[in-house]
């Protein structure tokens, strides 16, 4: 299974691209991740992509290329994977195509996490992450049980430095310039699944689940 998420920041594209890979053992490829992963380490692309990430912009499609390119290669991705973060520009859609059809490999379908976008401040400026795994807490809908520590393994949570207000506005300008066109890129090709994104964490996973037949 091959599958794109797509969808606003805050959409919930992470929390649903990591509920259906736990249940079907493919891997989920955050590019958002990946990058903050490169931040910390100091490599070239984190010391390139930083600057563009602090501003709530996109790092550069040739620079995500290489990053994805690479990551694809890896063993873990032989059986399918979620694409969770990339594309976002068609630029990157039409790398990913030709990735594709280098390597024989069929995109099964595009979710499509559709979301009022008014709510979308209030959701990602409260949202919280464990700084060790990665699992993410809110302030007012997923309050951890001892404040400021994760409940898996008592971490320290962290607030993203792109979850402020402003450089959440910026991020949803961004994305409304250069990620909604893939609606309609993939609307064409007849692979999109639009999905309600709001109400239940668990009603909106069966939707997905529905929609892609699982
Ligand atoms: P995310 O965690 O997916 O919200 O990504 C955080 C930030 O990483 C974004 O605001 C971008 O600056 C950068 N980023 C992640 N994925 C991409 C991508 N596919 N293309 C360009 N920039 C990206």
């Amino acid at each position: 299974m091959r599958l794109i998420f797509l969808g606003a920041p805050g959409s919930g594209k992470g929390t649903q691209s990591k509920l259906l890979i736990e249940k079907h053992e493919i891997p989920q490829l955050s590019t958002g991740d990946m990058l903050r992963k490169a931040v910390q380490d100091k490599t070239e692309v984190g010391i390139l992509a930083k600057s563009f990430m602090d501003k709530g912009e996109l790092v550069p499609d040739s620079v995500m290329a290489g990053v994805i390119k690479d990551r694809l290669q890896e063993d873990d991705c032989r059986n399918g994977f979620i694409l969770d973060g990339f594309p976002r520009t068609t630029v990157q859609a039409d790398t990913l195509g030709n990735l594709f059809e280098e390597n024989n490999l069929k995109l099964d379908a595009v979710v499509y996490l559709e979301i009022d976008q008014a709510k979308l401040v209030k959701r990602l400026s409260g949202r919280r992450i464990c700084s060790k795994c990665g699992t993410e807490y809110h302030l007012e809908f997923k309050i951890p049980q001892n404040s400021g520590r994760c409940d898996q393994d008592g971490e320290e949570l962290l607030h993203r430095s792109d979850d402020h207000e402003d450089q959440i506005v910026k991020r949803l300008e961004t994305y409304n310039e250069q990620t909604l066109p893939l609606v309609e890129y993939y609307s064409k090709k007849d692979l999109l699944k639009t999905i309600a994104a709001e109400g239940k964490m668990n009603e909106i996973t069966q939707r997905i689940e529905d929609s892609l037949n699982l």
